[in-house]
C-alpha cells in the first residue's frame, strides 16, 4: 500500500515545485538537488510507492512516463544529443521517495556506470 509523499503535496500544490509539464496522469517537475544541468522527475499523479508496486493495470501509465521524457527532450532541444532516464527501486536503488519518479537528466555527457564509491564489496 502507498503512503503519501511529499510528491502527492506536490501534486495537490501544497507544497510548490518548478512544474515544466502536466497531463491528466502525470507531472513533471525540477528535481531540487539537480545532478545534471536539466534534471527533472516525471511521476504518476497515482501513488505507486515502487517499481515493485506497478502492476498490470499500470502498463499504459508508465508508458506515459516515457512519452513525456521524450517530449521535454524534444522541446528542450536534447532528443538528439541524448539524454538519460531512470528510476531507483528500494534502498540499494537509491530510492529516497516512496512515490514512483523518473530522473530525466541532460544537458551534459553521462558518465557509465551510474554509481561511484557507494558500491558494496
Ligand atoms: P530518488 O532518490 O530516486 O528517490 O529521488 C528523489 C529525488 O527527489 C531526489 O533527486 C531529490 O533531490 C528530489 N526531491 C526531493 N524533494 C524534492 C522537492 N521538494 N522538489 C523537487 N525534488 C525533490
Amino acid at each position: 500500500m502507498s503512503k503519501e509523499t511529499l510528491f502527492t503535496k506536490i501534486i495537490n500544490r501544497e507544497i510548490s515545485a518548478d512544474i515544466v509539464y502536466e497531463d491528466e496522469h502525470t507531472l513533471a517537475f525540477k528535481d531540487i538537488n539537480p545532478q545534471a544541468p536539466y534534471h527533472v522527475l516525471i511521476i504518476p499523479k497515482k501513488p505507486i510507492a515502487t517499481i515493485n508496486d506497478i502492476v498490470k493495470e499500470d502498463r499504459e501509465l508508465i508508458g506515459q512516463l516515457y512519452c513525456v521524457a521524450a517530449e521535454l527532450a524534444k522541446t528542450n532541444g536534447f532528443a538528439d544529443t541524448g539524454y538519460r532516464v531512470v528510476m531507483n527501486c528500494n534502498e540499494d536503488g537509491g530510492q529516497t521517495v516512496y512515490h514512483i519518479h523518473l530522473h530525466m537528466l541532460a544537458g551534459q555527457e553521462m558518465g557509465w556506470p551510474p554509481y561511484t564509491n557507494k558500491m558494496k564489496a
